[in-house]
């Protein structure tokens, strides 16, 4: 078993012991796990933010199949640790270990799309105007645009992803993708397996001949450690997944700041699924047990957690309401990430239970456990006129906890849609012939979601060229990007545009006869 320090990796180096001590929990028993984590310093985050300038300079600078190089590095070293990652994360998280080997397959398999995306080059999005010296009235110059990147990134990372979210996660991936060097504030329900991630981009950095500061991660708390970072002159932007409060007190402290910066934070969706009558005309059973299956995967920490289903009323409904309803009183109550997530689970849950305008449907009794974070699944029901009567009704609660809403027709279910605040997902279950006429719900939810899905469930976020996995606030604090997927290189990108410069001082995506062979838009049209 690698040996764990517990202390902050900054550039080449470690950080010092002392500051705030804290421990990984497992959050099956209650108990701190070995090593004593240490919360880094003032003068260590000044030192990782100064040490990624540095790094940025000959980083930015780096043709992309150097960068793609060091990605491919990441994911080898990562694989190379994947039995600790898998030993050590199944006890900080609760996780089964089953799941770590899967996202750790996910997390090297995201590092290895943008790798890919780098060599083939075109995603530069390069666009030549060429010099027409002798138009009238006036000379047109020679203008070539391409994107490059912002600058060192903070990326914040997730507790329900403590591998694909988190140290090697998509953020970090698309900054390094982009060429910008970053630094990890590290989430404290997963130290240990932070290390062990953390250590092997160490590793690979140095192994690449990069700057130390393309690489470091900070210990410590959000509100200090986090906060001080994102206030660092040399940050330039910020990714984050986690609560709504967080991201947005970390939104509005970047736009404080003197020169404020973009954070693209990932933070609340009740991903809301739609049930057409069609839908219910076959397998009711099925249906049931696919919606039990999404709400219920990973003790529903998941933000594309299905927190909302959208029904008509009658027999078939009701119907398949009993068949999940059934489902639900069945399934055993299972360990969560941490205690902070558990208890805003069983708050959220408890202001549902006693909300007079909803009715329990299959609440499943759990006391939490030995270590105090069990939970169990929880469903309520409400009609749709009580339902847009009372915000509080829309609030997401993060686990396995839904809201059944029956509409008396289709008019109530546009009004429900409608009244959507801006979420990951919507669902839409019913024939294709069916979803044919709903050409006005169909618009309505585009302008709420980042990902439109017809006959499957949100859970399960392909990571892919074609991905969104956004939406407009407060499922993000920039609906015009996605944080999975290759496009979430663009957030960490700013457009640069070279006029008549010579060609041997212009990067080489923008040069005439195209070198790199990539796509380009010349004079209008694209060509490779
Ligand atoms: P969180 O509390 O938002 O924490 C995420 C990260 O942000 C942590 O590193 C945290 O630091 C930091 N942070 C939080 N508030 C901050 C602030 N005001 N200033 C600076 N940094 C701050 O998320 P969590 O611990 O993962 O889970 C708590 C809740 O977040 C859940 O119950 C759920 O509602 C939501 N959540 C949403 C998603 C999603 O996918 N959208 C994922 C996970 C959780 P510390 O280490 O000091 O806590």
């Amino acid at each position: 078993m690698m040996k764990l320090t517990g202390l902050s990796i900054i550039g080449a180096g470690r950080g010092a012991r002392g500051g705030d001590v804290f421990h990984g929990i497992n959050p099956s028993t209650g108990e701190n796990l070995p090593t004593d984590y240490h919360g880094a310093g003032g003068e260590e985050v000044d030192r990782a933010a100064r040490l990624a300038e540095a790094a940025f300079e000959v980083v930015a600078g780096l043709p992309g199949r150097e960068r793609a190089a060091l990605l491919r590095q990441i994911a080898a070293r990562i694989e190379d640790a994947a039995d600790a990652i898998r030993l050590r994360g199944s006890l900080e998280t609760g996780l089964p270990e089953a799941r770590l080997t899967a996202e750790t397959g996910r997390t090297t398999g995201q590092l290895r799309l943008f790798a890919d995306l780098l060599d083939e080059g075109s995603w530069v999005g390069a666009r030549i105007d060429r010099a027409l010296p002798d138009r009238k009235p006036l000379p047109k110059s020679d203008i070539r645009f391409m994107l490059g990147p912002v600058g060192p990134v903070a990326v914040f990372c997730a507790s329900n992803f403590p591998l694909a979210f988190s140290v090697a996660g998509g953020d970090t991936a698309s900054a390094l993708a982009a060429g910008c060097p970053v630094i990890v504030k590290a989430h404290h329900a997963h130290p240990g397996t932070s290390e062990i991630v953390g250590l092997a981009i160490q590793e690979a950095v140095r192994a690449s001949g990069l700057p130390e500061g393309t690489f470091s991660m900070l210990y410590g708390s959000g509100r200090v450690v986090g906060q001080a970072l994102v206030r660092h002159p040399s940050v330039r932007a910020v990714g984050f997944t986690g609560s709504r409060s967080g991201g947005r007190a970390l939104f509005d402290l970047a736009a404080a700041r003197p020169e404020p910066i973009p954070v693209y934070a990932e933070m609340s969706s009740i991903n809301p699924v739609f049930i057409l009558p069609s839908a219910l005309e076959g397998d009711t059973e099925a249906l049931a047990a696919g919606l039990h299956g999404s709400l219920t995967l990973g003790v529903g920490q998941f933000c594309t957690n299905p927190g909302l289903v959208v029904t008509g009323t009658g027999k078939a409904v009701e119907g398949f309401k009993a068949a999940f309803a059934a489902k639900v009183r069945a399934t055993a109550p299972a360990t969560m990430l941490h205690r902070g997530i558990h208890d805003s689970y069983t708050e959220g849950v408890g202001r549902k239970a006693s909300n007079r305008r909803v009715k329990p449907v299959a609440v499943v009794d759990c006391d939490g456990g030995a270590g105090g974070s069990d939970a169990a699944p929880a469903v309520f029901a409400t009609g749709a006129a009580a339902y847009l009567e009372d915000p509080m009704l829309s609030e997401e609660v993060f686990g396995p906890s839904t809201l059944l809403v029956d509409c008396t027709d289709a008019e109530e279910m546009l009004r429900i849609a409608g009244n959507l605040e801006g979420h990951l997902t919507a669902s839409i279950f019913g024939s294709p012939e069916e979803l044919a006429g709903c050409g006005r719900l169909i618009a309505i939810l585009q302008r709420k979601v980042g990902r439109l899905i017809f006959n499957q469930f949100p859970t399960g976020v392909e990571v892919c060229h074609a991905m969104v996995h956004g939406g407009p606030y407060p499922a993000t604090t920039d609906g015009r990007s996605t944080s999975v997927g290759s496009a979430a290189i663009l957030r960490f990108c700013r457009p640069v545009c070279y006029q008549n410069f010579p060609q041997a001082a212009l990067p080489p995506e923008l040069r005439d006869g195209n070198p790199l062979g990539i796509m380009r838009m010349v004079d209008g049209k694209f060509e490779r």
